[in-house]
């Protein structure tokens, strides 16, 4: 990790991942992408690796990651899907022009123009947004029971009763939250 900056927090699925680098939307929000070079970092442990970004490059990427944000959680509480997030993701998607590559061992991989690798991989990333936005793979989209969070995230557990983005953060806290609370109750 680059000293000063706030940690990733990495998910299994790309497109929470990605919104996940902005967390406490409703508290004291959490940048994690504050600079190009964060952003680069952030796609590279993604597999997505860029050489340089600009800053027009990152403001388009977090423009990106609201718009998937805005739009899985609409899908999440079955609200109709706000049209400036769906336009900014399709058009995110269609300008992208990644190959999925297959890698001897048997694991995709993503090739990126040099000519236009940021692009590309938000191309990917809206890509995945569509795919968990449209129910397209197996697992249920829900917000955060976090009051300070209501991140989207994509639920693939068995019983899909997942109630937090992430055990160790926002799960944690809840529940040293609710052990105080009773300690209070009973001491
Ligand atoms: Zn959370």
């Amino acid at each position: 990790m680059r000293s000063g900056f706030p940690d990733f927090r990495l998910g299994s699925v790309l497109a929470t991942s990605f919104t996940g680098t902005l967390s406490e939307r409703h508290g004291d929000a959490v940048e994690r992408i504050p600079v190009p070079q964060r952003l680069i970092d952030w796609l590279a442990v993604n597999g997505l690796d860029v050489d340089s970004c600009t800053t027009a490059q990152l403001d388009r990427a977090r423009e990106l990651r609201e718009s998937i944000h805005a739009a899985a959680t609409a899908a999440a509480t079955q609200d109709a899907l706000p049209a400036s997030a769906v336009h900014v993701i399709n058009d995110c998607s269609a300008q992208g022009r990644a190959a999925a590559v297959l890698t001897p061992e048997g694991q995709r991989r993503w090739r990126l123009d040099p000519a236009s690798c940021v692009e590309d991989a938000l191309g990917v990333i809206a890509a995945d947004a569509i795919s968990i936005i449209a129910g397209e793979r197996d697992g249920r989209l829900a917000l955060c029971a976090s009051p300070t969070c209501r991140a989207a995230f994509f639920d693939t557990s068995r019983s899909r009763t997942r109630r937090w983005c992430d055990m160790n953060t926002c799960g944690n806290r809840q529940k040293k939250a609710r052990f105080q609370a009773n300690q209070r109750k009973n001491p």
